[in-house]
């Protein structure tokens, strides 16, 4: 088996099968053989009942004390039985576990290993796994690795297809030179990813882990670097000058700038008028009006008769941005004359964009990565500016074709990075940075708490409808069984409709809807006809409606605190006060006392550094965090260090004069590499 072999030719696995773990991105070798577990089990002896601890995953060796009664609701078979031990009694329910009404023999003796709950004075254990004894025992001090699932697809599955194809996988030879594998203490590649998927100890796991994360920054780094030849001495086509445009503009608006907004305005302002390009990246936590500066960069490339492109990651926000520039242009008779390029429009839509960005009638160019496919041309593109820029990059696999003739660049983010990873990991961007929100913010209030809150949580909601305001409710999963035990945004807003009064509407929106459906239930959202929507995270970027005041977020303890930040982000937009619930799955104290950082804190940066100190290189958490630079295992944060060594060593190895005879091997297993980056800084 090779990279691109296909998991079909895996035994067992069907077209069924293969269905279901496309959904999951496996399609060959090479995905699954990266599709890193999100968590790792480690079996501890069974303790007695009496000594459980709620919010706790333990197994106990217990006695079935009566037979398993079912009870039947809807089409949903709940099963109830008592267990004990010598200590104290376990009242246990199985879902949709029919079959173990006959398997759970009164007077039999299993392990169950499940999540503790207390209620009342009594232990419960919801879904446990079953075990016998001697399955059990030969399981302990083991690391058993948790992947990511959908529907169709169990642990048990992933961990069998993994087996095979590392058995059978042609593992190219080692790509990293043996002094460099020496210097920087890594394991061959071969050896780690079979320890990252089936470490004996947490040791392995560690060492395994190091060299995945290395790779992934090397590789970033290596790729950045080489592309650096736009570097900040690139010569501009495109010479700026001051017009009233932007002046009367920023006379306009409802509210006054805040300092820092003029300083960074300023700073673009100087970029613009050089004779080099401009690459900035506008650094400023949710919420500091980063929107406003783009549209004032943009504003004075079209002043001087130039094109504008703005790139977001995603169409809901990107209709947003059009939206709200062309509220300004019927205002104001601003000189935007925008267009909209998203990949849900019609083809005789796209090609109407094309014709008008080919021709210049168009001078801004709102959309997706759509904005760098290869048939849009445009006229005389002088400006790009990327909102979100940490979501574009990576794993993206059309090809840029080279648009404008060095463009000036600006990037967004929200991402608090510490400066000195910063200038790392953006390469030779300058860096400006809004360090102050608008003046007119009250604080969001917050609040962690567990389930049981749930109706008093819900009556708080109804309370803020009834006063205007509109709410967001924050699911992990969109359906049932992707993960045991998530709260998914389908049932879940089936349940809110019989909890909430009539009178209030109640949608959903995730990710696998089609973007024609996902922008018009954001246009209702908008237009307030929907007053609570229910939704995964793909609200998390950018979106603003300032009268939304409420932000529930269930099983908070799913996602990683800079995620938490930036969904809750999407509150505390307006004059009203703003709320975030932070509802949490799971009682474990080491939990909530992550979770209380966000009780405690709305500014990005802090949140970032105190989650830093709760957590430490290679976490067996359970939660990365992702989306930061889309890198796979890699955390710009825990593994700071990591990202110091691997730049040091791309420098060394791009510096070295023979480097192609040294490194042949490196630089061809880079190139293979690139292709899943695209950076469209190179636009
Ligand atoms: P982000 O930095 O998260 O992208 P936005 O640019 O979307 O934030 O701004 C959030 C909200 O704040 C918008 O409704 C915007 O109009 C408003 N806003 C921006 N700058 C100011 C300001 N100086 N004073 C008051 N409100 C502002
Ligand atoms: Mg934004």
């Amino acid at each position: 088996m090779r990279d691109n072999t296909s998991l079909k030719e895996v035994k067992g696995v069907g077209d069924k099968t293969s269905k279901s773990l496309q959904k999951l991105g496996l399609n060959t070798c090479k995905d699954i053989l990266r599709f890193y577990p999100r968590d790792y089990v480690q079996f501890e002896p069974p303790v007695p009942v009496k000594s459980l601890r709620a919010g706790y995953t333990e197994a106990v060796h217990v006695k079935v004390m009566s037979s398993p009664k079912e009870k039947k609701v809807r089409n949903l078979s709940i099963l109830n039985c008592t267990c004990a031990d010598g200590t104290g009694i376990l009242h246990v329910t199985f879902f949709n576990q029919h079959y173990l009404k006959n398997t759970l023999k009164t007077g039999g003796y299993y392990i169950l290993r499940g999540m503790v709950q207390k209620k009342g004075i009594d232990f419960v254990m919801e879904q446990p796994k079953l075990y016998s004894y001697d399955e059990f025992m030969s399981k302990i001090g083991m690391l058993q690795p948790i992947y990511p699932l959908t529907k169709g697809i169990t642990n048990q599955m992933i961990t069998k297809i993994l087996k095979q194809v590392l058995d059978n996988y042609l593992f190219e030879t080692e790509y990293y030179p043996p002094e460099l594998l020496a210097k920087y203490q890594l394991l061959p590649y071969k050896e780690a990813t079979h320890k990252i998927h089936f470490p004996k100890t947490e040791e392995e796991y560690m060492h395994a882990r190091r060299r995945l994360v290395f790779d992934e920054f090397f590789s970033f780094l290596f790729y950045m670097q080489k592309n650096k030849s736009y570097g900040n001495a690139l010569k501009s086509n495109y010479i700026f000058f001051e017009t009233a445009d932007t002046v009367r503009f920023i006379e306009q608006l409802p509210f006054p700038l805040t300092k820092a907004q003029r300083k960074v305005w300023q700073e673009i302002q100087d970029d613009l008028s050089k004779e080099t390009c401009m690459h900035r990246l506008i650094q400023g936590d949710v919420g500091s009006g980063k929107t406003i500066l783009a549209v004032l960069a943009l504003l004075l490339t079209v002043s001087n008769g130039y094109q504008g492109a703005f790139m977001v990651p995603t169409e809901v926000l990107a209709v947003q941005h059009y939206e709200t520039i062309q509220n300004y242009v019927n205002q104001w008779n601003l000189c935007f004359r925008p267009v909209l390029l998203v990949g849900s429009m019609t083809a005789k839509e796209k090609r109407d964009a094309y014709e008008k960005i080919a021709s210049g009638e168009a001078n801004l160019i709102i959309g997706t990565h759509a904005l760098i496919q290869e048939k849009v041309n445009y006229h005389s593109l002088a400006l790009v500016v990327t909102d979100e820029q940490h979501r574009f990059g990576v794993k993206q696999r059309e090809q840029l074709a080279d648009k404008g003739k060095n463009p000036h660049i600006l990037v967004m983010s929200a991402t608090p990075i510490p400066r000195t990873l910063a200038l790392i990991l953006y390469g030779d961007l300058d860096i400006s940075i809004i360090d102050e929100l608008p003046a007119n913010r009250l604080p969001i209030k917050n609040c962690v708490v567990n389930q049981d809150y749930r109706p008093n949580a819900y009556r708080f909601i109804a309370s803020q409808v009834a006063q205007g305001r509109q709410v967001y409710i924050i699911c992990p999963q969109v359906e049932e069984g992707e993960a045991e035990g998530l709260e998914n945004v389908i049932d879940y807003t089936d349940k809110l409709r019989s909890l909430l009064p009539a009178n209030i509407q109640i949608s959903y929106l995730h990710g696998k809807m089609r973007s024609s459906d996902k922008n018009s239930i954001m246009e209702e959202f908008k237009d307030k006809k929907i007053d609570v929507l229910v939704s995964t995270t793909v609200i998390e970027v950018g979106i603003n409606v300032p009268n939304a005041t409420v932000m529930l977020i269930e099983n908070s303890e799913r996602f990683g605190l800079a995620q938490l930040h930036q969904l809750r982000g999407r509150v505390g937009r307006g004059q009203h006060q703003s709320y975030c619930i932070f509802i949490s799955g799971n009682e474990n104290p080491q939990v909530l006392e992550r979770l209380q950082i966000l009780e405690h804190s709305n500014d990005g940066f802090h949140i970032a550094s105190e989650d830093l100190k709760l957590r430490g290189p290679g976490d067996m958490f359970g939660i990365r965090q992702s989306g930061e630079f889309s890198f796979e295992i890699a955390d710009i944060y825990t593994d700071a260090n990591l990202l110091k060594l691997a730049a040091e060593a791309v420098d060394f190895v791009l510096q070295d004069d023979v480097a192609h005879e040294n490194y042949g091997q490196l630089y061809r297993h880079m190139e293979r590499e690139q292709e899943n980056y695209v950076d469209f800084r190179t636009i």
